[in-house]
């Protein structure tokens, strides 16, 4: 069901019933993880209206995901609560001056992106915190970095003060079982010790979705980026 009135208090009463749901879950797959991480719900709007950003505001996520430049630029424009807000979405370099407008830019997938970024940061006169995207899966639909080319990244980063390498971002094929799953994510925490060893703080992971979130947060993941098991399907 989509959401279309802000106002609506039972619809409040859905979000935040499924909020602490989610937020139990997390709690759950982090302790038989063992890693010890703490998790940010980064809640995903994208195709969602105001009223919903809303209203998983009021239930206590601070931190709001959506992946196009333009759709994100209006609801920041028409909110004005206090949130952190991150580009999860490729982003295309003519759109980077916008980019510095987010607190967390997710999916930065080449060295050519990252100049373009740290341009626009320096102009913008921010320090931008990015993650890498990789792509250790191989799979060809998606976009990221191969596990291969890291290094190279990780050290052309260096050269650029306006951006804050904070770690890796990746996304496992859907409906993979979970063999694929572990192998994917834990291919993305091998390589943020990569970066690490390259002189980069890289705290983060931001790995799993709706279908995956669990298995992520099993291997580490302190962001997960959720929207359909908060808000129902897209339409
Ligand atoms: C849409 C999207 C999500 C959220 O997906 P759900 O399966 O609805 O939780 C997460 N990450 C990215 C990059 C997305 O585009």
């Amino acid at each position: 069901m989509p959401i279309s009135d802000p106002t609506d208090d039972r619809v409040d009463v859905e979000i935040s019933a499924r909020v602490a749901e989610v937020r139990q879950r997390i709690a759950v797959a982090t302790k038989r993880g063992g890693h010890e991480q703490s998790v940010t719900l980064v809640a995903v709007t994208k195709n969602q209206d105001l009223g919903a950003v809303r209203a998983v505001v009021r239930a206590g996520v601070d931190d709001i995901g959506e992946n196009r430049v333009q759709e994100a630029e209006r609801k920041m424009a028409a909110f004005t609560e206090p949130v952190r807000w991150h580009l999860i979405g490729h982003l295309q370099r003519n759109k980077v001056n916008a980019a510095t407008k987010f607190s967390v830019v997710h999916g930065v997938d080449s060295a050519r992106l990252a100049e373009a970024l740290q341009e626009a940061a320096k102009r913008a006169g921010v320090t931008l915190d990015v993650l890498a995207q990789v792509n250790v899966s191989g799979e060809v639909t998606k976009s990221g970095l191969s596990g291969s080319s890291v290094t190279a990244f990780g050290e052309h980063l260096r050269n650029f003060p306006n951006l804050r390498l904070m770690g890796v971002m990746t996304m496992a094929p859907l409906d993979a079982p979970e063999g694929v799953l572990r192998a994917v994510f834990g291919g993305a925490r091998a390589v943020r010790s990569q970066l690490q060893q390259l002189g980069h703080p890289a705290p983060w992971l931001s790995m799993g979705m709706s279908g995956d979130f669990e298995v992520a947060v099993e291997e580490g993941a302190t962001h997960v980026r959720l929207g359909t098991v908060l808000f129902g399907s897209r339409t």
